[in-house]
């Protein structure tokens, strides 16, 4: 799905996360654990500032473990409970309905005490595109979707999903921009695959995610690609590994784009290992 930001789309945008967010309980706010910041919304805070929220590190099988056990303690630090999971697998999930119990339990003791009948948590999965919405959505409901149906006095047909008998979720999940004015989060984005390639010049994200793999895995950089001592200009690694992978062009030039798309490819498709692309530290030290 490619999704035009424009002035107006973000503000329709923000307007449907409004309106749904008065229909629910709790905010799942997705997020890529390999970078759990520029895979967020800038204005996240803002907007679901109402409601308690849980955030879901998700694509945890491909992100960095101990990286990713730092983010869980950097947002802990803030008062926001944060879970990594795998949507594709389910691992982690269980962790979800658990938490929210425990995060609205003043709220439902409250309700129970005023005598309303106890009722399903009500939740809203927030996110960027591709971060896994849909796929956590589907693993959440399993199989046998079963849909709650309208509830009476909305307006727009909202479908609730039913997560075992204590969880509901709304079928459409919100979707948020991310931060794409700044160059280094639309870098990130494209090179984990959460942006089109024909949105950013191909070769600019490899000469990024080489820099990047160079300074903090230069080791799986050296071992995947089979070079002895990396070189010190990106060219020049740009070079090696187009030699190595025969992304040549006639006349024995090395073929830019083809190592870029064979770089990239290797990068989203784990074969360099579990990569992070940021660590708190980066964040706390600005
Ligand atoms: P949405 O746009 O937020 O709804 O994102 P999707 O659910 O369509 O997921 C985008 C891509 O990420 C798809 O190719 C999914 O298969 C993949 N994906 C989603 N969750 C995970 C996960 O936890 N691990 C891995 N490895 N891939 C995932």
């Amino acid at each position: 799905m490619t999704i035009q930001w424009f002035p107006g789309h973000m503000a329709k945008a923000r307007r449907q996360v409004t309106e749904k967010l008065k229909l629910i309980d709790i905010v799942f706010e997705l997020v890529d654990a390999r970078i759990p910041m520029s895979s967020r919304n800038p204005m996240i805070d803002e907007i679901v500032s109402s409601k308690p929220r849980i955030v879901l590190l998700n694509k945890a099988d491909k992100a960095d473990a101990s990286i990713t056990k730092q983010w869980i303690d950097y947002f802990k630090e803030r008062e926001i409970p944060a879970i990594a999971i795998d949507a594709q697998t389910g691992t982690g999930l269980k962790q979800i309905t658990a938490l929210s119990k425990v995060l609205l339990k003043e709220k439902f003791d409250k309700m129970a005490s005023k005598g309303i009948k106890p009722r399903a948590i009500r939740a809203l999965i927030i996110g960027i595109p591709n971060v896994g919405k849909s796929t956590l959505i589907n693993r959440l409901a399993k199989k046998n979707i079963t849909k709650t149906g309208d509830r009476p006095g909305v307006t727009t047909a909202q479908q609730w999903v039913k997560v075992g008998n204590e969880l509901e979720l709304l079928d459409t999940p919100g979707i948020l921009w991310p931060k794409f004015e700044d160059q280094l989060v639309g870098f990130k984005l494209a090179t984990t695959g959460a942006i089109k390639d024909a949105i950013l010049n191909l070769q600019e994200v490899t000469v990024f995610a080489l820099n990047f793999l160079r300074e903090h895995y230069p080791d799986r950089l050296k071992e995947r690609f089979n070079i002895d001592e990396l070189p010190n200009e990106v060219v020049q690694l740009f070079d090696e590994i187009g030699k190595k992978r025969g992304c040549i062009m006639p006349g024995g030039y090395i073929d830019y784009d083809k190592t870029s798309e064979l770089v990239l490819r290797e990068i989203r498709s784990d074969k360099l290992g579990r990569l992070s692309f940021e660590t708190p530290k980066q964040f706390t030290e600005q």
